[in-house]
């Protein structure tokens, strides 16, 4: 069984996709998709050895191994020509972290793969570096799962677009859904930057001022919003 999480993941895998998931940890989702026979075929990256045997360990145990690759390697360099991905799944990592994968790995993407991204914060970044390189957003949601607010983030490359500031902040699409998730998050994230701007204002001299300059921004943002 697949967490709430990766569950709302999942579906955004597109049916018959050659799925490379980078970060496998464990391998379950490449694991439940092939079991459901919902893709054709996987790659499990882990740069780490421990979670790499893991994920190992969950394709053998379902006799997937002629499904599934498992591969020590750093970001998208586990990923061949050969294995025709048309999916890339980075999820349960931070959006630098994810953005930074993206970047060090343009060589190995064709542009014609559906990138579907669960960052755990960062969003804003991973949204900038999506737009520099011609990715659309096409599907984006947030859900909470065990205290934690977590977004998806589903681009296809189709060329030039703009978002603005604020569409980077927020999530273009999410800004137009106004989901009660979304709305929730933004009102838990309102009271913890007030706390900060309000920290800041204590400590005076010792803050840097552009640094209270953005939470301020930020803070009109969410009231607009809200
Ligand atoms: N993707 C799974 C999920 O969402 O449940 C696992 C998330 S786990 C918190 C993050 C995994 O990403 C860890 O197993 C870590 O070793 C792996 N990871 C971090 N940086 C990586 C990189 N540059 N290349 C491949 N894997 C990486």
């Amino acid at each position: 069984r697949l967490s709430m999480r990766l569950e709302r993941v999942a579906t955004h895998v597109p049916a018959g996709a050659r799925l490379a998931d980078i970060g496998s940890d464990h391998g379950y989702l490449p694991v439940a998709l092939l079991n459901r026979g919902v893709i054709a075929a996987a790659v499990a990256g882990e740069v780490a050895l421990t979670p790499f045997c893991a994920a190992e360990r969950t394709v053998r145990e379902n006799d997937l191994e002629d499904q599934v690759s498992v591969r020590l390697a750093d970001g998208l360099a586990a990923i061949e020509a050969e294995d025709a991905i048309t999916a890339i799944s980075l999820c349960g990592m931070g959006g630098e972290t994810i953005r930074d994968i993206l970047e060090a790995g343009q060589a190995r993407l064709s542009g014609q793969e559906r990138l579907i991204l669960q960052p755990n914060g960062g969003e804003q970044p991973l949204r900038v570096w999506l737009m520099k390189h011609d990715y659309r957003i096409v599907s984006e949601e947030v859900l909470r799962e065990n205290r934690f607010d977590y977004e998806i983030i589903v681009a296809e490359r189709t060329g030039p677009v703009e978002y603005t500031a604020e569409e980077l902040y927020f999530g273009p699409l999410q800004m137009q859904a106004r989901s009660p998730a979304f709305l929730l998050k933004w009102q838990r994230l309102l009271g913890k930057k007030h706390k900060t701007l309000h920290n800041f204002e204590r400590a005076q001299q010792a803050v840097n001022e552009e640094k209270r300059q953005d939470v301020a921004q930020q803070v009109r943002w969410i009231t607009a919003l809200l």
